[in-house]
């Protein structure tokens, strides 16, 4: 279906039309522009002449921004198609019906049966929602290593908004995002450790007055026991990792003697596929995406710090979180959770962290 674009968005993309040089370094790097954009300028070009655009486009970008980072005019593709989810939602509701799946993650994810803020400390360990879909079992590993190494902390098992941002539904994302900082007022708390970086640039971006510190930084500045693993692994930059988060993984791997093919950090990383929930409306794009990100990668072994990349990369790859490698040392792959057991596994988490408060 078309969309009639807003006069604002169509400024933007006038701005963008006039700094474009059309040399389409930026379909080069990115699979979702290459195979629907084709030609940047050409396509800036038609919208303007147009004024309309096919409603499901802005929804097949994974918000990397990767294309700013190659373009010599510093366009950011992702930001326009943010843009455009916004003026196609109006703000509240994408009109694709696939994106129930992110509707439901978000109602769910912050209802009472998953959702959790607990503890006495003003610190607080945030773990993210991928992470704790993934392995209830590491959460409780790392945030009982944090507490033997802080004492006390809190614990954060809510969600940031940030899927309903990235699908541009901004009225959901400023109801979640509020809900989550009320929580955390009422509870005192005012530093948060997270593993996931979505939440590190959501809290970062929305509440400046909090103190935010990403796990992989934190565990890089302390004694880690080195690990006996013998494998090389390409380390998966997850693309909204900032610069230094990226230093700390690999501060933090070399310190556990992981031995790492990339030293290098990557300044464009890619997206693993799951960024703009784009797996949810074009899985075709998304496999395309994890086909093309593995043909680049020569080890077998890759090694994240996001849980949501190492679900994607083990489509094709023995994709480990680089948790798995320090509680659980010998390498046993696992493909990624099903919807049930995704769920079931924050729920016992839920329990989990209810119990252990209760106990203190
Ligand atoms: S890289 Fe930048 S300047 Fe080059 S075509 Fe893409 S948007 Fe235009
Ligand atoms: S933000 Fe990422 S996915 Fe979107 S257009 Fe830019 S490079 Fe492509």
């Amino acid at each position: 279906m078309k969309h009639r674009i807003n006069s604002k968005v169509l400024e933007v993309i006038n701005d963008f039309y006039c700094k474009c040089l059309g040399c389409n370094q930026c379909t080069d790097e990115c699979v979702f522009l290459k195979k629907h954009i084709v030609d940047a300028k050409s396509f800036l070009f038609n919208l303007l002449n147009s004024e309309e655009i096919n409603n499901k486009i802005p929804y097949y970008c994974f918000g990397c921004n990767a294309c700013q980072k190659v373009c010599p005019a510093g366009i950011n593709f992702g930001e326009l198609f943010l843009i455009l989810k916004k003026d196609i939602s109006n703000y509240k509701r994408s009109p694709h019906i696939k994106h129930f799946v992110i509707h439901n993650h978000q109602k769910f994810g912050n209802s009472n049966i998953f959702s959790l803020v607990k503890g006495n400390s003003n610190v607080a360990f945030m773990p993210g929602c991928s992470l704790s879909s993934y392995s209830p079992e590491l959460v409780e590993k790392i945030y009982m290593f944090l507490r033997s190494k802080l004492n006390e902390i809190s614990i954060i098992l809510k969600c940031c908004g940030n899927p309903s941002l990235s699908l541009g539904e901004e009225e959901k994302f400023k109801s979640m995002y509020n809900e989550l900082i009320n929580s955390i007022e009422q509870s005192k708390i005012d530093h948060i450790i997270t593993a996931c970086q979505s939440c590190y640039k959501t809290l970062k971006n929305n509440s400046p007055n909090l103190k935010v510190t990403s796990l992989w930084e934190l565990l890089s500045g302390i004694d880690m026991p080195k690990l006996n693993i013998n494998e090389t692994f390409f380390i998966w930059d997850s693309c909204s990792a900032e610069d230094s988060i990226m230093r700390s993984i690999r501060n933090l791997a070399g310190k556990l003697g992981i031995k790492i093919e990339n030293d290098e950090i990557s300044y464009h990383p890619k997206c693993c596929g799951l960024g703009g929930c784009v797996h949810t409306i074009n899985r075709e794009l998304f496999a395309e995406n994890v086909n093309i990100n593995s043909s680049k990668i020569k080890t077998s072994n890759v090694l994240t710090y996001c849980a949501g990349c190492r679900d994607a990369l083990s489509n094709t790859k023995n994709a480990f979180h680089i948790l798995d490698l320090i509680f659980y040392k010998d390498l046993i792959f696992k493909k990624p959770n099903g919807t049930i057991k995704a769920w079931s596994n924050r729920y016992r988490l839920k329990r989990f962290m209810e119990d252990i408060h209760e106990e203190s």
